[in-house]
């Protein structure tokens, strides 16, 4: 290398007063390396070490899992500085530094990648050890943790060995740990003696040596590469990809290495380790909340083996009311780490998760990230931060996840049924809302049950990252071991699934695919119901109700969003419930009423005889005369779904499906409307024939049915003008506004612009007024249309996208057919996101600005509004606010999600705005 070519630095030190890193660096150390850096430089104590970057990690896979040159002068000298800053030697025999060797990618991925444990122990070190801290039980337990962990994840797992169920290095090593506990007597791990451990740890290493054909490493520095090999590699792990698949995390990312001096919270009574949240993550509460475990490792608490202590009175509960809180255990930590937490959250203005070690009674803070949250917890924190002046309104509004808001909302049991019924079983509350469902005990049994459509309720032991494709697909997760920051908890609150964890009272025979609870047994398939807010677990079905939408965070975090958001949002309704439910979740109006709907639903039957009497008419005069007969409903819906929008806009489209959709397929059905057009059957199946079309999505549809049947639109538009003439009578305030579908060129509006005009005033001079206000506009969703959208633009007064059939159009994807191949286009990434769901921002996107540009350049105003599916998800919500969309539409439980979006939309446009003054926090215990 050229003597002037700088170095790349590929590896951070942070220790002492100043880290090389800061939090602001996340891309490239990863979220802990970042946040570990941040602790060093607002002056917490961290224990010494260095991050290796990302970029490494990218580095590694793209070379055949080598190294860049530079990575290991680079790695030496980080040592070295840590090995000062710590007083200790790695590998030395008399003064041994041990490290831990861990991952940490930009976004939390919790549990899915590798972590290593004191890394630097061997038959030498460890005497030095023994001899420093004068504990020679911790020194072989710690010994024994390292040979278990690393024989796993880098001479099992990193060397791409598949073993058999049951046939696994840590599995086997594990069963030796509990036949050496079994001879003793023993009931728990901690009774082991220095000198059990010490045989141990022998007899590990011979079953490592016959499991996997080879010693186990004694050298430090070898342990130290195998690690950190193995925790690069592990980014490639199954679970880790399965894990970034649902998540939506990029592969290229890739993770940083962490390696960390090792403090250590199982040296005796003195010693602990904890997880803990600056506010309740399940609650949303102001209170400092979290578990601890005395005389253990940071493992042991996540992975769910002991089920943790409480860390202060305030966060027990009738679990836990037994157990010894940190607070009474070691109250002066207690308050040490109380005041860190309050730092912490004043210096990230935001609830965090932490990771603490108490080694000999001296606290080590070992991680801090933003913690995750359930949606109940993230709309009350972002509301209580904004009314404690630690965030803005902007802040606030971004704390949420739209998908969030969707918990809020979320079914429950039915309480009067809960009410009368025992709970059979509790545990822990870990994921909000109720569920129902048949019991399964595998991931697989999950999966193989969802893709049938059955709701199921996966019930485990505990969950590891290995269950993860089955906990997504059940619709509720219970396990009998495990706290509230077990792998299950975090990541059923990350998802806002109903999950209770730690529920000591039920156990578990997978093979036999029972569950006993007291003297029920239920097995796989039975019916249980779980209350994931209380951690009450029910015996067979429940009925489920919707969860209460008065919630007064809710509605007061939707006013916070609508005091941002500049967009306004309606809803899809057609039907009167469904608009007044839509104006309970905020819509502003409605975008889209298909008029079709009326002939689907409840008390459908008759109006869709006289449609499809009309239908089937052959000349304008029959078809008048069923027009004549289905004109009261259409008016009285129609009526009736303004009434419930009073005082907003209500677009109405005019007819839109092929009319062959309609026609029964029958014999008794087809019959009863032949003797009522008086026609013979074979005449009304002749009649039936010659409306089928080869392709109706591109056939007779939309305006195409209006310019060819002229008095269909006209009998519409007489039903929209006269129920707003009626409802303006009454002194209501109904504005509708006429849509035409499916159009492709200025002319076909022109012509439906003259019947509607007529029709206005002729319903005007007969009921003696001067005019009904209305607009009438055109909905784009044909390429066409956006490329001649200036022209259109000349005629129709607004535009509505709709997205499902430009969609449809631009790519040529049926919208109904798409099934058949999107599963493959998806896995191949040929497609990144089903384009039905989010908007195609490169292809549909465009023509989308194209007709926005086009359709402004005639007439300035014009009012821009999406009715597509699309209208509710909310990276299309942002772009349609981008392209200076008036409105979007959706349906009606979508109307808050659409809310929250568009306001999140004007946040991101603008830079955030810091609040000036920080006052410190109130009410915190
Ligand atoms: C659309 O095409 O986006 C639309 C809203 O109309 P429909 O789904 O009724 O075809
Ligand atoms: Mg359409």
């Amino acid at each position: 290398m050229a003597k002037d070519v700088k170095e790349k630095k590929f590896v951070y030190f942070f220790c002492g007063k100043k880290a090389e890193g800061t939090a602001k660096m996340k891309n490239l150390l990863g979220g802990k390396g970042a946040n570990l850096a941040e602790m060093v430089n607002i002056g917490l104590p961290v224990p010494a070490g260095f991050t290796i970057t990302t970029e490494v990690c990218t580095y590694f896979n793209e070379h055949g899992k080598k190294y860049p040159q530079e990575l290991k002068r680079q790695v030496n000298e980080a040592l070295k500085r840590t090995e000062t800053e710590m007083g200790a030697k790695f590998g030395d025999k008399h003064n041994p530094l041990l490290v831990s060797v861990r991952s940490g990618a930009r976004a939390s991925m919790p549990g899915m990648m590798e972590t290593v444990l004191n890394v630097g122990l061997n038959d030498t070190t460890r005497e030095g050890l023994i001899k420093k801290t004068g504990n020679a039980r911790f020194v072989y337990d710690s010994q024994r943790r390292l040979i278990q962990m690393y024989s796993d994840v880098v001479m099992e797992k990193a060397a791409g060995i598949e073993p058999a169920e049951g046939k696994g290095v840590r599995v086997q090593l594990e069963r030796e740990l509990h036949k050496m506990k079994e001879s003793k007597g023993y009931m728990v791990d901690t009774e082991l003696t220095a000198d059990d451990l010490k045989k141990l740890i022998e007899i590990y290493k011979k079953k490592v040596q016959t499991v996997l054909g080879k010693p186990f490493p004694e050298d430090p520095m070898e342990q130290l590469w195998g690690a950190i090999g193995a925790v690069f590699q592990s980014w490639n792990g199954k679970r880790a990809i399965a894990y970034r698949r649902f998540e939506g995390i990029p592969n290229e990312w890739g993770t940083a290495v962490n390696v960390q001096s090792m403090v250590f919270g199982n040296m005796g009574d003195s010693s602990a380790t904890g997880v803990a949240f600056t506010r309740n993550p399940a609650t949303g509460e102001n209170y400092f909340y979290g578990e601890w475990l005395p005389n253990a490792q940071g493992e042991d608490v996540v992975a769910g083996i002991r089920t943790p202590n409480p860390i202060n009175e305030v966060g027990k509960n009738e679990h836990t009311i037994h157990l010894q809180s940190l607070e009474t255990a070691m109250p002066k930590v207690y308050k040490a780490l109380n005041k860190i937490q309050h730092n912490l959250e004043d210096h990230y203005k935001n609830m965090l998760d932490i990771e603490f070690t108490i080694q000999d009674g001296n606290l080590y803070m070992l991680q801090c990230r933003v913690g995750k949250r359930n949606g109940p917890a993230a709309v009350k924190m972002a509301l209580d931060m904004y009314r404690e002046k630690l965030i803005t309104k902007e802040e606030a509004v971004l704390r949420v996840e739209p998908s969030q808001l969707d918990e809020l909302l979320h079914p429950i049991l039915d309480p009067a049924a809960e009410s009368t019924t025992k709970p059979v079983a509790k545990g822990l509350p870990a994921g909000p809302g109720g569920a129902t469902g048949k019991i399964v005990f595998t991931s697989e049994a999950a999966v193989e049950a969802a893709k049938k459509g059955l709701q199921v309720i996966l019930v485990r032991e505990e969950t590891n990252p290995e269950d993860i494709e089955g906990m997504r697909a059940a619709i509720a997760i219970l396990t009998a071991r495990g706290g509230m920051t077990s792998h299950a908890a975090l990541v059923a609150r990350g998802w806002g699934k109903c999950c209770i964890v730690g529920a000591g009272g039920i156990k578990i025979q997978a093979d036999k695919r029972t569950l006993t609870i007291g003297d029920t047994v239920l097995k796989e398939g039975d019916f249980i119901s779980l209350n994931g807010s209380k951690g009450y677990i029910y015996s067979g079905e429940m009925p489920m109700i919707k969860a209460a939408e008065e919630n007064p965070d809710f509605q007061a975090f939707m006013k916070l969003c609508d005091a941002v958001r500049t967009m306004k949002v309606r809803t899809n309704a057609d039907t009167p419930d469904d608009a007044a439910k839509a104006r309970a979740f905020g819509a502003e109006g409605i975008g889209l009423f298909r008029t079709e709907h009326m002939f689907y639903g409840k008390n459908a039957e008759e109006p869709l005889f006289i449609l499809r009497k009309m239908i089937a008419s052959k000349t304008e005069a029959e078809r008048r005369k069923a027009l004549d007969e289905l004109f009261p409903y259409v008016k009285a819906d129609i009526k009736g779904t303004m009434d419930a929008m009073d005082g907003y806009p209500v677009t109405i489209r005019t007819l839109d499906p092929p009319l062959h959709e309609f026609i029964p397929h029958s014999a008794s059905g087809r019959k009863l409307l032949a003797e009522s057009l008086g026609i013979s059957g074979t005449e009304f199946d002749r009649r039936a024939e010659a409306l089928d079309e080869t392709n109706p999505m591109m056939g007779h549809r939309g305006v195409r049915l209006g310019i060819t049947y002229p008095e269909i639109t006209e009998m519409q538009v007489r039903a929209i003008f006269e129920a707003t003439a009626e409802l303006l009578k009454e002194g209501k305030k109904p504005f509708p506004e006429i849509m035409i579908p499916v159009t492709s060129s200025e002319n076909e509006l022109k012509h439906q612009f003259a019947l509607i005009d007529k029709v206005h005033q002729e319903v005007c001079s007969r009921l003696k007024i001067k005019e009904i206000k209305h607009l009438v506009g055109t909905m784009i969703e044909i390429p066409r249309a956006c490329l001649t959208a200036d022209q259109i633009a000349r005629t129709a007064q607004f535009f509505s996208f709709g997205t499902n059939d430009l969609t449809q159009m631009s790519f040529g994807f049926s919208r109904d057919d798409i099934g058949g191949f999107l599963p493959d286009y998806l896995e191949k990434k040929i497609l990144p996101v089903d384009p039905f769901q989010v908007i195609d921002f490169e292809g549909v996107g465009e023509l989308i600005k194209i007709a926005v540009q086009k359709g402004r350049s005639t007439r300035k105003e014009l009012k821009i509004g999406i009715c597509g599916e699309h209208g509710g998800e909310p990276a299309s919500v942002e772009f349609c606010y981008q392209q200076g969309f008036n409105y979007v539409s959706c349906s009606p439980f979508r109307v808050p999600i659409a809310r929250l979006a568009a306001a999140q939309a004007v946040v991101k446009a603008k830079a955030l705005k810091p609040v000036k003054k920080v006052k410190p926090k109130k009410g915190k215990k």
